[in-house]
């Protein structure tokens, strides 16, 4: 077996629309083409061996063990893989379900197709499955210490690229009220919403976290006194840059014990609590001393009483925490080091982070912390006797949190709002020192020790003991009070041909109402009237430049094939679906082989329009207006005719259409029709002559009004919409040469070819048509496109492209003169290869009142050509 080729697919996709997160493993079985699996021996036996939890996987069977069975009774290798790519991902923790495989039109090629929680785990996973199935097929079972490592690499991919904990909370409940989200690139920070409605978070930081609170916060000395200033209790303490003052500062906080503590310092580094002695002292204010940076060090009145974290979101606190430092518990029978271990096996704790608990790690701290308590790791410990291995109560150095956000005493929940106040900060994490947080700190003699910025949120969501609290939910209704949007408009353009038209006429109209649209056509990434960049920008990346972009009040997105079936889309669903037409182009790319499979990579646009939207579907072609059925939005049609049945029938039920009617383009809603403007007067239809034009604005009429754009917008966008040579190079650029006309446009498909062939049939003098067509297409596509010019032109010159994309000098032509030949053999036809000298030929010969049609593989070269020839306009008619 071999893989050749993997994809990651990020959004609604050709394979599911619900499931965004899939890997495609392209697979070539090779020699287990025509093996499936009940005719390799001793494959069942060594599977159920190797991995026993198949026994979960349904399958088809419906039922445990279906998978199974079915692997013993018969199946092909790739459906094997795609199931141990799935469990293996559930053996380590990422939750997976859904699967696909399916065969390629290149025997014993197949597509396998799995969900994925990480990208990378998830990729790994096919690598993995591969492996162990070509080792059970090759050895009847895969070492035991193979699947280990597999395992184990699987957890630590998991892990790196995870979000941080707090973040991940933040995004999950973004989720759950369909905020969207995306990471960016810089800074581990994450979007939440699109466009100008976007927030953005850094772990517990937002983007409405003032610098001055959070500065603040991390100013352990400026907080106290800001604090103290407010008659906030904090503890008396002084700070000082000299050991020589250390004498006279435990004498200003009142004598032992106290604390010392690296004025800059965080997660516990450094500091040394309930010192009682003058050697201790010495000892701590030199460790303290160390880990500052600038060598000033606190000291403090040591307060007695437990650690508790308070958590004050947008004003109002959301959960309480009670914090105990790493500790064992005796049982008389067991030695501190043994219960360490003990501890360390529950599953919760992990290394750093990744975990709701940290592992307890004996090091020189907790030494000296036993050692002060008269222990030591030998000690056995009378049964419930508590030692501790840690002074202070960070869960990263193997402390636990009980939650006491319902015991808090209202006192205490007053002063914790105003603290976060005081010192300006959205989102507060307070640490409170206090015997008992039920009662009131003034009565207990607790203080705040310190505020802290970016606050963890891990204790509170997955506490050791107690409830879990949701803090999450304040946050997303700080940053999106309820009401307030999320999203912008997305309108997303997808079909064979007019995408780009459509798109930017679309974007066109909807400035008129004077919002700032974002879009990305095949030509560039456009903001308002600024280009942002060239090239072909029809992909999810530059989907995503519009939708990240702050300024952006409407995204309208031109959706092509290629990026749908690379990595799906950009966004999850859209408001209005636009699907102009499926025809015959680019099959046999990218597993998509006949034009059935293509109107279900198409649909997927119309499939993710949410249910307040509209998808907009062409009722002229059938493949489009099929996808009606799968759609969960609402439906609205165009069409060049009113008579059309699907219309009609729409019309009949109080349907949205918009119908080509008596020279006009025309709304039509049940009984009403609202028309928008005279195709001669919309310049894009060169005077109505261009049918084809008129329904790719059509569907931007209908699209905008769907939206709710005013009609008379969209009158004001159709008449001022130009597509000249400078817009829309190579699409229906039309020059007056005086005695003739020439005609430009990139038209490369049989349907482009009827589209232009619409326009120019409509031309009163001779037509002459300068053809070819891309050396990559199937020889039936490029008869047909003979075929098509024999029907539309007079007169007919065919060149061929510089770029042969692998086929003969002259094979081209031939085809396409097969073509021309079989639909009319007395046409007059000749075959001028060189694309320049073809189109000077037709140039100087087209004849008086003539139109000579140009379909080049280079653009700008024809328009050249032609400008050398002076035209008095490059204006439509
Ligand atoms: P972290 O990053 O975990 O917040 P830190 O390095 O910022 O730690 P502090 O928050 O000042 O340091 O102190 C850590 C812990 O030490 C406190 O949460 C508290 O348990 C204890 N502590 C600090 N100062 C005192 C004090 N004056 N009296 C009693 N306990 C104290
Ligand atoms: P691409 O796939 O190259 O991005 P596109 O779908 O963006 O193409 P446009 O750039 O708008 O399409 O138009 C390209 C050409 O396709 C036009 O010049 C014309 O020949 C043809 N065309 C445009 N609209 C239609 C249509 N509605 N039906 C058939 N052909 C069309
Ligand atoms: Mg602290
Ligand atoms: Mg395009």
């Amino acid at each position: 077996m071999k893989i050749i080729q993997t994809l990651t697919l990020r959004g609604p996709n050709y394979w599911s629309i619900r499931r965004n997160k899939l890997i495609v493993m392209r697979l070539d079985l090779e020699d287990l083409a025509e093996k499936p699996s009940n005719e390799i021996p001793g494959f069942y036996e060594g599977l159920v061996e190797v991995m026993p939890s198949l026994i979960e996987h349904f399958c088809a069977p419906g039922h445990r063990g279906g998978f199974l069975k079915r692997v013993k009774e018969g199946t092909y290798m790739g459906h094997i893989i795609e199931h141990i790519a799935l469990e293996l991902q559930e053996l380590t923790g990422m939750p997976v379900g859904f699967g696909r495989t399916r065969e390629t039109s290149t025997p014993g090629v197949y597509n396998v197709v799995y969900e994925y929680v990480d990208e990378q785990a998830g990729r790994y996973a096919g690598r993995a499955a591969v492996r162990l199935c070509q080792s059970i097929v090759d050895r009847g079972t895969y070492a035991q210490e193979d699947l280990a490592q597999d395992l184990t690499d699987l957890r630590d991919l998991k892990a790196n690229s995870a979000l941080g904990p707090s973040t991940e909370t933040i995004v999950t409940e973004a989720e759950a009220r369909k905020i969207p989200w995306m990471t960016l690139s810089a800074r581990a920070m994450v979007q939440l919403g699109y466009g100008v409605h976007q927030k953005r978070i850094q772990a517990t930081l937002s983007n409405l976290s003032g610098i001055l609170g959070v500065e603040l916060a991390c100013d352990k000395e400026g907080t106290k006194t800001m604090l103290q200033d407010s008659g906030i209790p904090v503890p008396k303490g002084t700070t000082i840059q000299f050991f020589e003052d250390l004498e006279n500062a435990i004498e200003d906080v009142g004598g032992f014990p106290i604390v010392i503590k690296p004025l800059d310092g965080n997660h516990g580094r450094g500091i040394t609590i309930d010192i009682n002695s003058w050697d201790h002292a010495e000892e701590a204010y030199d460790f303290a001393s160390k880990e500052s940076k600038t060598r000033s060090v606190i000291i403090e009145r040591y307060y007695k009483g437990s650690d508790h974290r308070l958590l004050v979101v947008n004003g109002k606190l959301v959960a309480v925490s009670q914090r105990i430092p790493a500790h064992v518990i005796g049982d008389n029978k067991h030695t501190i080091e043994e219960l360490i271990e003990i501890t360390n096996q529950d599953p919760n704790r992990g290394e750093g982070h990744d975990n709701v608990l940290t592992k307890i790690t004996v090091d020189k701290t907790s030494l000296s912390v036993l050692e002060r308590q008269g222990y030591s790791l030998n000690s056995i410990l009378a049964k419930g006797e508590i030692a501790y291995l840690r002074a202070t109560a960070n869960l990263s150095t193997g402390g636990i949190a009980i939650d006491r956000t319902d015991d808090i005493h209202p006192e205490n929940v007053w002063i914790a709002e105003r603290v976060a106040k005081v010192i300006g900060l959205d989102i507060a994490g307070i640490d409170v020192v206090t015997p008992d947080i039920t009662r009131p700190l003034r009565e207990m003699d607790g203080v705040i020790v310190e505020v802290n910025a970016a606050p963890g949120f891990r204790m509170h969501v997955a506490p050791s003991q107690g409830l879990s609290r949701n803090v999450a939910a304040p946050v997303l209704d700080m940053l999106f009070p309820p009401g307030t949007p999320s999203r912008i408009p997305i309108l997303a353009v997808t079909g064979t041909n007019g995408k780009t038209t459509t798109t930017r006429l679309t974007a066109h109209i909807y400035r008129q109402t004077g919002k700032v649209v974002g879009y990305t056509t095949t030509d560039g990434i456009y903001l308002g009237e600024y280009l942002v960049e060239k090239g072909d920008n029809t992909g999810p990346f530059s989907a995503n430049v519009i939708l990240k972009d702050p300024t952006v009040e409407v995204a309208v997105l031109e959706t092509a094939r290629g990026g749908i079936l690379r990595s799906g889309l950009a966004f999850d669903t859209c408001d209005v679906g636009i699907v102009l037409n499926v025809a015959a182009d680019h099959l046999g790319l990218g597993d998509i082989n006949t034009i059935e499979q293509m109107a279900k990579v198409k649909s997927v646009i119309a499939e993710v329009v949410h249910p307040d939207g509209y998808a907009i579907l062409n009722a002229d072609d059938p493949l489009v207006s099929a996808m009606a059925e799968r759609v969960k939005a609402k439906v609205a049609y165009f069409s060049m005719s009113p008579d059309n049945p699907i219309i009609e029938n729409h019309l009949r039920r109080g349907g949205l259409a918009a119908v080509y009617e008596n020279g006009y383009l025309s709304i039509l809603e049940g009984h009403q029709t609202l028309r928008i403007e005279e195709a001669a007067n919309i310049p894009m239809t060169m005077g109505g002559m261009a049918p084809f034009m008129i329904a790719n604005a059509l569907a931007a009429c209908l699209a905008t009004f769907a939206q709710g754009v005013d009609i008379e917008m969209i009158r004001q966008g159709v008449r001022t919409f130009k597509a000249s040579v400078n817009q829309t190079p190579g699409r229906m650029n039309l020059f007056n040469l005086g005695d003739y006309h020439a005609l430009v446009d990139y038209a490369h498909n049989p349907a482009g070819y009827e589209a232009v062939g619409g326009f120019v049939r409509n031309w009163k003098g001779e037509r002459l048509g300068v053809v070819g067509g891309p050396g990559d297409r199937r020889d039936e596509d490029l008869i047909l496109l003979g075929k098509i010019a024999a029907q539309v032109f007079n007169r007919i010159i065919v060149k061929e492209d510089d770029d042969r994309r692998g086929r003969d000098r002259g094979e081209v032509a031939d085809l396409i003169i097969k073509g021309i030949v079989q639909e009319n053999s007395q046409i007059e036809y000749e075959a001028i290869l060189d694309e320049t000298e073809a189109i000077e030929v037709g140039l100087n010969r087209v004849n008086r009142g003539g139109l000579v049609v140009i379909f080049p593989e280079s653009v700008t070269r024809a328009i050249s050509l032609i400008q050398k020839r002076n035209p008095i306009s490059d204006d439509n008619l």
